[in-house]
């Protein structure tokens, strides 16, 4: 059975929202009764989740490396529904290769997606809550468990998710007298497009065989945390990263 709360009268705002967990978070959210804005580059995909979701939902084209496109993205939240007082930092990508061989513009381009896009993410939900004045201000960031554990062939990436992790943890701080709470959720490896390819190579199969439960985790898995750090419930936890991996770093 899934967990259910009151997100009755907030407004989201998500990343990512076009494809992979970024779509599931617009879902549940929307079905415990927030408004959702639904950010990401591929309008067409997040047209047709903003359908099947309705009225609750608006699609919101944005670039998160750009911080104009972060911008605009609020501002159009904002007249669909009202101030955001929840933000979902969730674009990213895998950056992945081996370092001695990764193009600086790769390097560049994972850092500026995963981690400035998500500073300059929270950081504008943050401005806007603190400016309308917003009692209990919720911003949720996707880290992953490679920001704890080392990561062949994930230096950008895994390096970009550590500095999510502390980002938040810093922004808590600068927040926390402002009622804003800051957390992130480091999560095991889903299958999504972000690694769908790598976990059909033979490479990718035996690193779900050393998994202890053998298995990649389902998306569901995020859920009851993702809603519970959207909820008044939450009102005493900022700064916290919620590792929810299977047990895969174990
Ligand atoms: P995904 O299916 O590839 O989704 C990535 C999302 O990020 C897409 O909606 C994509 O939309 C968006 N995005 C990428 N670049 C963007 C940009 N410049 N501006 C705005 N949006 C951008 O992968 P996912 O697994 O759902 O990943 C979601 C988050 O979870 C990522 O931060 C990822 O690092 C993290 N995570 C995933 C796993 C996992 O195993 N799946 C584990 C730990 C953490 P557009 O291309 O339409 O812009």
């Amino acid at each position: 059975m899934s967990l259910t709360v009151d997100l009755s009268g907030r407004t989201a705002l998500v990343t990512g929202a076009s494809s992979g967990l970024g779509s599931r978070f617009g879902r549940i959210l929307a079905a415990n009764g927030a408004n959702v804005a639904l950010g990401a580059r591929r309008k067409d995909r997040l047209e047709s989740l903003a359908a099947e979701i309705g009225p609750q939902a608006a699609a919101i084209e944005m670039d998160v490396m750009r911080e104009a496109d972060i911008v605009a993205g609020f501002d159009a939240a904002e007249e669909a529904f009202g101030t955001v007082d929840t933000v979902i930092a969730n674009a990213g990508i895998d950056g992945a290769g081996m370092a001695v061989d990764m193009p600086e513009e790769e390097i560049e381009r994972t850092l500026a997606v995963n981690l400035k896009g998500a500073i300059l993410t929270a950081r504008e939900g943050a401005k806007r809550m603190i400016t309308a004045g917003v009692a209990r201000g919720r911003i949720v960031m996707i880290a992953s468990i490679t920001a704890f554990e080392p990561s062949p062939g994930l230096v950008a990436y895994s390096a970009s998710k550590a500095g999510v992790v502390q980002a938040a943890r810093s922004m808590a701080r600068e927040w926390a007298r402002a009622g804003i709470c800051v957390n992130t959720i480091s999560p095991g490896y889903i299958r999504t497009a972000i690694n769908d390819a790598w976990f059909d190579t033979e490479p990718g199969k035996k690193q779900i065989a050393r998994f202890p439960k053998r298995r990649l985790m389902g998306e569901e898995g995020l859920d009851g945390v993702v809603l519970f750090l959207c909820s008044d419930a939450a009102e005493f936890v900022t700064g916290s990263d919620f590792v929810l991996d299977d047990g895969q770093t174990l």
